[in-house]
């Protein structure tokens, strides 16, 4: 199936959705967007990611028909037809001459598309990831999952550029998250995320993690994880929709515990799979 495009109401080819040079998405970094993980054919927590890209639309003043876009995003994934994928969605203020202020007129610029999804590789998993931190340099609005990622992507490349796989932001002594991904500590068996705040974004995975891990009888304290401690987390993990969840064996070119994953990523990662199993492959939920 070729690659097809969700492009304000219509699905056309890769080829033929274009957008004009005077997007306030292209010019500003005025809009909003979402990815979705699709297993199975299925999307995972489709509705948390549309009440979250409500939520984005509303603190940007965005006029957005969300029903009818979740509509038509599962219209896509059934007409692209691919089982392991990604879906990407963006949504700006539309098209105007260049001025800050909001066009007296405009109608929302709405982008879809389906792609091949690209899961953390098994070593990745076996062998954990690395990190480093950085300074969170971002505005004071993160809970608004914004186009505007300059921030973070400055941030990704320099842990690239150092071999690694994630920056770890931290605001004033404390760790807020990566730059694309929530980050996590244990200490002594209790799992530690930043608390829901404009500082991070509430991530899908994260909440969904966070509710595995209590229905497991996993601690998890959602609470403020200043840097200094983090050289004594006995583990490091990071999540995301596209990563799921992840070890993380190095942090600022140090070995986390033990340097190897450890058994609080070992038991999430299994509850995620599960859950993803239930919503996404319940076929196989009721086998087991
Ligand atoms: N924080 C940031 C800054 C992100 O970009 C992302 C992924 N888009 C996340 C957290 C994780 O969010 P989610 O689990 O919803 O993918």
């Amino acid at each position: 199936m070729d690659q097809l495009v969700y492009l304000n109401g219509s699905i056309v080819a890769y080829a033929d959705a274009r957008i004009p040079i005077e997007d306030r998405g292209y010019q500003f970094g005025d809009g909003i967007y979402e990815v979705i993980r699709i297993y199975n054919g299925r999307p995972f927590t489709l509705d948390r990611h549309f009440e979250r890209l409500r939520r984005s639309a509303d603190e940007i003043r965005l006029p957005l028909d969300i029903e009818q876009l979740q509509a038509d995003a599962l219209s896509l994934i059934e007409r692209q037809g691919l089982d392991e994928a990604t879906l990407y969605l963006q949504a700006t203020r539309g098209v105007a001459i260049r001025n800050h202020a909001f066009p007296s007129v405009s109608t929302p610029s709405v982008l879809m598309l389906v792609r091949p999804a690209a899961p953390p590789s098994d070593t990745m998993r076996q062998q954990g990831v690395r990190c480093l931190t950085v300074p969170d340099d971002r505005w004071a609005r993160c809970s608004i999952k914004s186009t505007n990622l300059l921030s973070n992507v400055l941030a990704k490349q320099q842990a690239v550029e150092a071999g690694c796989y994630e920056a770890i932001y931290l605001r004033d002594g404390f760790m807020t998250e990566g730059s694309s991904a929530n980050s996590w500590a244990v200490f002594g068996g209790e799992l530690w995320t930043a608390p829901k705040s404009n500082y991070i974004l509430g991530g899908i995975t994260r909440d969904v993690l966070v509710e595995l891990a209590r229905e497991d009888g996993l601690p998890v304290r959602e609470e403020p994880v200043p840097a200094r401690r983090l050289p004594q987390a006995d583990e490091f993990l990071v999540s995301s929709t596209t990563a799921e969840v992840l070890p993380v064996v190095e942090l600022d070119g140090r070995p986390v515990g033990a340097g190897r994953p450890g058994p609080v990523w070992e038991r999430l990662h299994r509850l995620l799979q599960r859950r993803i199993t239930a919503e996404c492959r319940p076929e196989l939920a009721e086998a087991r």
